[in-house]
């Protein structure tokens, strides 16, 4: 059975290439009908939040990448935060320490520099100077009051495996000094906990970014201890994902806007058009199709499809994926959508009233087919929701359209719609029509745009003669009013 995971660091505002690798890893558990574990890599206590956690989790929420194992939702292999399993590390730490796996190292990181420079070497990190001291040697250090560290000792030859995405790959171990597993405190490092908790949930297939491919061959070779010592039952198969590149072909770092992965929902994109958006960073479901679902992707998703060339990331390519599928949604699901953003920008209130709700049923179709992010009805619609005291208009509109001519039309607007028995669309347009264009010449634009900036404040809004028979009667006549100074 397959057992993924993504094991992200709770520091810092969640990138789009994390998202990228939680959902290459939930489509590859959910194809296989395996498990998707979520664990909290927090061993780094100065640099871990507990806003981070809390974005991350909001973040998996919004996107709906659900976790079978995990925070808040538990699992046979809790806790899930490194911080809060302690004693398995410890206790890995000290099978490894017994075993000729590792060995204890009494350098300091001065002495190691000082003997590089010394000989020359190229290789960075530990040259094997502590790998067989005799008990001498160890007794001297001791005498000085120097305690340990545990290093790895990296094997003679090669490490060779066939990576999920990249093929066969090979590292001299000459390259890949021992390693430290603990500091000399006794504190265990990433490099021991990362393996072993994968090793004690079970991971079966690690799909990570290609950044942490470098320490690929360090935890094989654990891994292979930690199965000899029972520690670990099986070595997971690795797949790195491709780069995500950003501007100037850099790797898109935190330090872009576009990396920040809340910021989208923030702007009001739906989560399928990110999510759709990210699985072309590295995948196709065939083809030229960029446009496809969830359920779509993870019925033909093969980790083998993945291309492993850098992936540019295109904000612009992002936007047209996301309103693809806005166009998908139907109707009542775009207002349900909608709705959250109503609420924060206080467009309605929280709950919604009845009222509010009915007025949103009815004027969404006017926008759901205009609007490129769930944000933009937030400004399409307040002049409907607000209270007449708190209406407002755009004052670069005023500006342009209710010149002393359109403050004119407007008054004609006013005299043509103010009797009208009936006060549907219908009658609004008619009666705009024949006194505004046919009767006194002027062309539609110059008719229509102070009438619009009069009713709704902005020359951009939803239909106008719609949006009047919306406001009702009494408020259309106010703000024409109004408008006239
Ligand atoms: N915590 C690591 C990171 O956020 C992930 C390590 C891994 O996937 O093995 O980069």
């Amino acid at each position: 059975t397959v057992r993924v995971r993504m094991a992200p660091s709770p520091t810092g505002s969640p990138h789009v290439g994390l998202v990228r690798t939680a959902l290459f890893n939930w489509a590859f558990a959910r194809h296989h009908g395996g498990t998707f574990v979520f664990r909290i890599e927090d061993t780094d206590k100065a640099r871990s939040t507990q806003e981070s956690y809390d974005a991350l989790v909001d973040l998996m929420r919004w996107l709906g990448l659900d976790w079978d194992e995990g925070p808040e939702v538990g699992g046979p292999h809790a806790p899930y935060f490194q911080s809060e399993r302690g004693e398995l590390y410890a206790d890995a730490l000290t099978r490894l320490r017994g075993s000729s796996y590792t060995y204890d190292c009494y350098c300091t990181n001065e002495e190691v520099d000082a003997r590089r420079k010394a000989s020359g070497s190229k290789v960075m990190g530990y040259d094997g100077f502590c790998r067989d001291l005799t008990e001498e040697q160890v007794a001297a250090f001791v005498a000085d009051g120097r305690r340990p560290v545990v290093r790895f000792r990296m094997p003679d030859g090669s490490i060779t495996w066939t990576d999920l995405v990249r093929g066969d790959i090979t590292f001299e171990t000459e390259n890949v000094p021992d390693y430290a597993l603990s500091r000399a405190n006794g504190d265990p490092l990433y490099t021991l906990v990362n393996p072993v908790d994968d090793a004690l949930m079970e991971i079966t297939h690690v799909l990570r970014g290609e950044d942490l491919l470098s320490s690929t061959p360090r935890q094989l070779a654990l891994y292979a201890a930690l199965t000899e010592l029972g520690i670990a039952k099986q070595t997971p198969q690795f797949g790195h994902l491709p780069y995500v590149m950003g501007q100037g072909n850099k790797k898109l770092s935190k330090r872009d806007p576009e990396a920040h992965a809340l910021a989208y929902r923030d702007q009001g994109f739906l989560p399928e058009g990110l999510l759709n958006y990210l699985a072309l960073l590295g995948w196709s479901i065939s083809g030229d199709r960029d446009i496809f679902s969830l359920e779509e992707m993870v019925g033909a998703f093969d980790i083998k499809d993945v291309n492993p060339n850098p992936a540019r990331f295109d904000l612009k390519k992002a936007e047209a994926i996301n309103v693809s599928q806005m166009r998908l949604l139907p109707l009542e699901e775009i207002t349900h959508r909608v709705l959250p953003y109503l609420k924060d920008a206080g467009v309605v209130g929280d709950p919604v009233s009845d009222a509010d709700a009915q007025l949103l049923e009815q004027a969404m179709p006017l926008i759901a087919e205009r609007i490129n992010k769930l944000t933009e009805a937030v400004d399409m619609l307040g002049f409907l929701f607000v209270d007449e005291a708190d209406f407002t208009r755009d004052e670069t509109d005023v500006e342009k359209v209710l010149t002393d001519d359109g403050r004119q039309v407007v008054q004609a607007a006013y005299d043509a719609v103010e009797p009208l028995a009936e006060w549907s669309t219908a009658a609004i347009q008619d009666a705009l029509q024949a006194k505004l264009v046919d009767e006194l010449g002027i062309k539609p634009r110059n008719a229509f745009g102070p009438v619009r900036v009069a009713v709704t404040g902005k020359r951009v809004s939803p239909p106008l003669f719609e949006s009047m028979e919306l406001l009702g009667r009494e408020r259309s006549l106010a703000r024409l009013r109004s408008a006239l100074g």
